[in-house]
């Protein structure tokens, strides 16, 4: 049984003692993959993402120079990082080795506690690596996905949108009356509505594929893929309806009332070319044309 949580390393070599030795130190401690020649290790790793992989370089057919060339040339393996475990122990093989791109380097005959050693070190910068992408990535106050990673999410789905033939939706948010709810209620509280403004979106959104951002501000931004204008329109409708619901005071032109927001949305069905970029403002469009029309509502953008 593969545990979660536990790391994986994909271990590759021709001679099966080798592999043999490295899963009886490793497979205690990580999920271990093995592969016997470059073809197939090219493939484990495309399959399992294995977080590390132990590169032997000897090999028939394809040696492990090409295969380290290979993964670092393909955009699914590149980050893996790759230690050579060899029996070359020249320097001109280390130079060769790191100049590929090989996070380490390690010669046999291996020491059982310096492979453990040197995999651990990789894994501490992994984890260092991944919790700087996760924060990059992360709003604070509201811990939602940061504007950088829907524009990230929006190319990998409007890409799989066009290619599945399928219609995708964007929703663009904006809280009413911001401006006024912070100045009356000051803006620690404020920062609080914003924050109980993005739990209303794990109440709703509830297929793994939607995707909400804070955009910036008092800005959100929802991504609906596979979802037409009607099923858009009804998400958003949801979401208004929620917030409203939620009954948080506020103060609007018209004295207190309670904290609403106004929300634009676009489709592009399949057919329809426009960019990624016009998609958006298109949702920026119809939200504009929500404020005009007295906000708290729902508009739907209108090709003109
Ligand atoms: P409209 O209905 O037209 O959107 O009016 P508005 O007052 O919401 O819009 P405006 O753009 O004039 O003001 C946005 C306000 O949102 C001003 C700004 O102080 C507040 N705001 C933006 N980001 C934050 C934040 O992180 N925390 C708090 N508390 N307020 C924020
Ligand atoms: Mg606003
Ligand atoms: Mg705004």
């Amino acid at each position: 049984m593969e545990e979660l949580n536990k790391y994986s390393i994909l271990v590759v070599d021709d001679e099966s003692s080798n592999i043999t030795a490295l899963n009886a130190i490793l497979s205690p401690e990580y999920t271990v993959y093995a592969a016997k020649n470059g073809q197939s290790a090219i493939n484990a790793a495309e399959k399992h993402l294995p977080d590390i992989i132990l590169l032997d370089i000897l090999m028939p057919e394809m040696d492990g120079y090409s295969v380290i060339e290979t993964l670092k040339s393909s955009s699914i393996t590149k980050k893996i990082p790759v230690i050579f475990i060899t029996g070359l122990s020249d320097t001109d093989d280390e130079e060769k080795g790191l100049t590929l791109g090989a996070a380490d380097y390690i010669s046999k005959p291996f020491s059982p506690v310096i492979v453990k050693l040197r995999i651990r070190n990789q894994i501490m910068m992994l984890d260092q690596l991944r919790t700087i992408e996760r924060l990059s990535m992360t709003d604070q106050l509201t811990e939602l996905p940061n504007r950088r990673s829907f524009e990230v999410r929006l190319q990998a789905e409007w890409g799989r949108a066009l290619r599945e033939r399928e219609p995708i939706s964007v929703l663009m948010l904006d809280a009413d009356n911001f401006k006024n709810y912070n100045d009356a209620y000051g803006h620690q509280q404020g920062d609080a509505a914003l924050k109980a403004i993005a739990a209303v979106f794990h109440d709703v959104l509830k297929r793994s594929v939607d995707f909400v951002a804070r955009w910036g501000g008092e800005e959100f931004i929802v991504l609906l893929p596979n979802t037409d204008s009607y099923g858009a329109i009804g998400v958003a409708e949801k979401i208004r309806g929620k917030i409203e619901g939620m009954e948080i005071p506020s103060v609007s032109g018209d004295g207190v009332t309670g904290l609403t927001i106004s929300i634009g949305v676009n489709t592009r069905v399949h057919g329809r070319s426009i960019t990624t970029c016009e998609f958006v403002s298109g949702a920026d469009m119809a939200l504009y044309a929500a404020k005009q029309k007295g906000r708290n509502r729902v508009c739907n953008f209108e090709k003109k």
